[in-house]
């Protein structure tokens, strides 16, 4: 498969005015470099995937908080199943903060861990009442103190209930961004920032939903489908996975994981 060769003397794209040339990357490239194939895979991401979106189903900032914290270790097709009842019980926050433990913890039973997250959801109803008005706040600093909430969700809040630009870097972004050799850091705030860094913040949350998209239905974690892969050009892992067009693309899983 033939590799792009980024050409250091090209201009560099709009928004990354200093990139100083000289700067070495994980991959051994420039910077410059860098951030012109990391900006072309997402160019090519953008046109395999563009209606990427969030997977869970919500229709406030408050039901969002509630999938999001349902979706830990869970499939967003599960999460899915059970909030359309559990969004009706349970309206808003005072509703979360008086509700009874037992009939919650049923209600959230088949998504797993069941009485950590109904422990997250009471505390969660009562946090945003006694603080915040019952309201959820759009702020990194006030979503990461609730229960339940950690950065990772916090970003995925800031990005599609508040149109906040922000990067969510899950066990698919972080797999496939070392990957795409973008960066080699392991700690997910690190990722967040290196990543972050090559990409303007209009593109953030889109960037986010098309790449763990990529690693949903092409790049999984086991085999991923070099063969049958569009940004495979871009990509210094190629031969990770099978690169016969006919082997990788029977691994493709090209369907809705809503
Ligand atoms: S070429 Fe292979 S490793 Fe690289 S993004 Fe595509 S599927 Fe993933």
């Amino acid at each position: 498969m033939p590799r792009d060769t980024p050409d250091a003397r090209d201009a560099a794209p709009s928004g990354t005015a200093a990139v100083p040339a000289e700067n070495t990357t994980p991959t051994g490239e420039s910077r410059l470099a860098l951030v012109r194939r990391a900006r072309k895979t997402y160019r090519k991401l953008s046109e395999l995937y563009p209606d990427a979106h969030a997977e869970l189903n919500f229709t406030t900032p408050l039901e969002l908080l509630v999938a999001t914290i349902l979706s830990a270790q869970c499939t967003d097709k599960r999460v899915n199943q059970v909030t359309p009842a559990l969004f009706a019980r349970y309206p808003d926050a005072e509703a979360y903060a008086s509700a009874r433990r037992e009939d919650l913890e049923e209600m959230i039973r088949s998504t797993g861990f069941f009485r950590a997250k109904a422990n997250s959801l009471l505390g969660l109803g009562q946090a945003l009442c006694e603080r915040h008005g019952g309201e959820v706040p759009g702020n990194l600093a006030d979503l990461v103190k609730l229960p339940g909430v950690g950065r990772k969700t916090a970003n995925v809040l800031l990005g599609n209930a508040f149109g906040v630009p922000g990067i969510t870097v899950d066990t698919h972004f972080g797999r496939l961004v070392r990957r795409f050799g973008w960066t080699d850091e392991q700690d997910p705030v690190k990722v967040e920032h290196a990543v972050g860094e090559l990409f303007p913040p209009k593109d953030w949350t889109m960037l986010s939903h098309r790449v763990v998209w990529h690693g949903r239905r092409v790049c999984h974690a086991r085999r991923p489908a070099c063969g049958a892969c569009g940004v495979a050009q871009w990509c210094p892992s190629f031969g990770e996975g099978p690169t016969d067009p006919a082997t990788a693309g029977k691994l493709l899983r090209m369907r809705s994981f809503a």
